[in-house]
């Protein structure tokens, strides 16, 4: 194993004892292929599963392998009304399975995330029996503080870009507090402990994936 593996692994486990000190379940996984399986073996055939933006669920090719198998996926990026977005989201809220990942994940086991519109965080929160978080190790911060600056001075200038959003951190890649009406930091959660023991599950990933 190398030492960037073997690092990784370490530190997912110190991350996953705090995980279930906070009544979240973790996994480490050290590639992508084994991340895929393991939530395959979680996730019983015939659940409804949907998402919230996530580029690490499409980079581990998670998408591609539930697209395959025999689940109910609700997207809702399919809508093409406001009143089909909104049925889409009443169903994401009753899903068997949420899947997302993080934008920063601390070593004592708290999770940061921002969101635009929320519906992402959201589903995080409530609603869905169970949550999937699934993270490459480059998420990992030391603090609260450094998970935040991870979060609106990496992910976010990213993830405008991607996004195509008008605001002063794709323009700088430096977060400027913004009020833009593209702000995609409406929501800011810290998710300290699952309130139903073991709802949320971490899937820790020994690559690089996501913003
Ligand atoms: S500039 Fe605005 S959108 Fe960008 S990270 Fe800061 S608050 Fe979020």
């Amino acid at each position: 194993m190398t030492p960037k593996k073997q690092y990784y692994e370490n530190t997912a486990k110190t991350i996953i004892a705090n995980l279930e000190k906070r009544q979240m379940k973790g996994w480490y996984c050290q590639d992508s292929a084994a991340a895929v399986k393991k939530v395959l073996e979680l996730v019983p055939e015939q659940s409804s599963v949907t998402w919230g933006g996530t580029m690490t669920m499409e980079e581990c090719g998670l998408m591609d392998a539930l697209k395959k198998g025999s689940y109910t996926l609700i997207d809702r990026l399919a809508a093409k009304t406001p009143e089909e977005k909104k049925a889409l989201f009443a169903k994401a809220v009753c899903a068997d399975y949420f899947f997302m990942s993080a934008n920063a994940i601390t070593l004592n086991g708290e999770l940061i995330n921002v969101d635009g519109a929320g519906n992402r965080v959201a589903c995080l929160c409530s609603g869905p029996d169970n949550v999937i978080v699934l993270a490459g190790m480059n998420k990992v911060v030391t603090t609260l503080e450094e998970g935040h600056n991870r979060a609106r001075n990496t992910a976010a200038p990213i993830n405008t870009l991607r996004l195509n959003k008008k605001t002063p951190c794709s323009v700088t890649g430096k977060c400027a507090d913004c009020q833009s009406p593209d702000c995609i930091c409406s929501q800011i959660v810290v998710t300290r402990r699952s309130h139903i023991p073991g709802r949320i599950k971490v899937i820790l990933i020994g690559e690089e994936l996501g913003y």
